[in-house]
């Protein structure tokens, strides 16, 4: 690993001085002397240590935001939402009673990814702006797209764990299970600049697909601090988080699925969200499967249709059809599953 300057940033302000992007930190194609003038800000360090080992990432500097007050709290808000501090761990969100009590497909979600150990130290805003687990984009051998390459070697590749919708230029998977809750409770992320100018963007329209810029995953911008992430009242939705992974602990999902829905005092679905995870470089709504619901009692059949409409748009790669049954029973357990809850 390229030796580094580390230090401890004390104010929001100070780190979002500091911080570069993650992908302007990559080690430059000549495996020579990286992007020297960038520094990185690391808040658990799971994703940033592993890129940083891996020969990937060469920053000249990495600033902890471990001495930023403020980014760990969980504060409930007057309008029924919930404040989560950007450094809020994901083992602490899994058990904090107002988050499971509030929105228990995100405790779930969060509590189902990673192993213990991991979730004690990886933070929800490390979680959302983790890089791709891509194996072409982690192997420094491989020069791909998303590493300002020109090839994606996973269309015509080792496939099996990529996306099977958007992946026409890049065939990443968005990494964050946290994210396909997230999105499904209309989540919102504050992100602070160097001069404290705060913006608030829904997580749904955060999310970068390789079609607008394939080396990046988020609209977080230079000099830019992810300090919190808001959610909207959800007392009157019920939901759900499944997720089927290859190994029962400590592993990404093959497929995750978060639903929300509204329903009405007969049971009708007055509206759904539904989120589909790990088979799109983003965290992708099933417009189809909502639709499939609205208006209809959520039952056995109606269930099933939503799992069969997910898969509209659906292009599986050689290796990787395995993913499409897998979605339409998960999205149609995780419909009865937030029904019955
Ligand atoms: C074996 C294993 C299994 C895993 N399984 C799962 C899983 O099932 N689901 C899942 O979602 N993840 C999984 N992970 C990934 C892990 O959860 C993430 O690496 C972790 O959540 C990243 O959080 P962190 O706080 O450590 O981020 P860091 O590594 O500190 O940062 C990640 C990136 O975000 C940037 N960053 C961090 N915080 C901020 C901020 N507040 N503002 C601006 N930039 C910031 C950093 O510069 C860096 O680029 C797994 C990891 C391992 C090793």
């Amino acid at each position: 690993m390229r030796n580094f300057a580390f230090d401890t940033a004390t104010s929001v302000q100070a780190a979002a001085a500091a911080a570069s992007l993650a992908c302007e930190a990559m080690l430059a194609p000549d495996g020579g002397a990286g992007a020297p003038e960038t520094t990185i800000v690391k808040s658990g360090g799971i994703d940033l240590l592993d890129l940083m080992k891996e020969g990937l990432l060469a920053p000249a500097g990495v600033t902890s935001l471990s001495g930023v007050a403020g980014l760990s709290a969980i504060e409930p808000q007057s309008d029924g939402g919930l404040r989560i501090g950007a450094l809020v761990t994901l083992a602490r969100l899994a058990s904090d009673e107002t988050v499971r009590k509030l929105y228990p497909s995100l405790a779930d979600a969060v509590g189902a990814s990673a192993s213990l150990e991991i979730r004690n130290a990886a933070t929800l805003g490390g979680n959302i702006l983790q890089r791709p687990r891509c194996w072409y984009f982690r192997a420094a051998e491989f020069r791909c797209l998303r590493k300002g390459g020109g090839h994606c070697y996973a269309i015509d590749g080792e496939n099996q764990h990529h996306a099977i919708f958007d992946n026409r230029f890049c065939a990443i998977v968005h990494p964050s299970t946290s994210a396909t809750a997230l999105v499904a409770l209309g989540a919102e992320v504050e992100l602070v600049d160097a001069d404290g100018a705060t913006r608030r963007v829904a997580l749904e329209e955060f999310f970068v697909g390789p079609d607008k810029d394939v080396q990046r995953e988020n609209d977080l911008r230079p000099h830019e601090i992810l300090t919190a992430v808001l959610l909207p009242n959800a007392a009157s939705l019920r939901m759900a988080h499944l997720k089927l992974a290859q190994k029962q602990s400590f592993d990404w999902p093959l497929v995750d699925v978060a639903v929300a829905l509204d329903l009405a005092s007969d049971g009708t679905c007055r509206k759904a969200t539904i989120v589909l995870g790990a088979v799109a470089p983003t965290p992708r709504r099933a417009r189809a499967a909502e639709a499939a619901l609205a208006g209809k009692p959520v039952d056995a059949q109606s269930a099933a249709a939503a799992g069969r409409a997910a898969l509209e748009g659906a292009t599986p790669l050689s290796k990787n059809a395995y993913k499409a049954p897998m979605l339409e029973t998960l999205v149609r357990r995780a419909a009865l599953q937030a029904a019955s809850g």
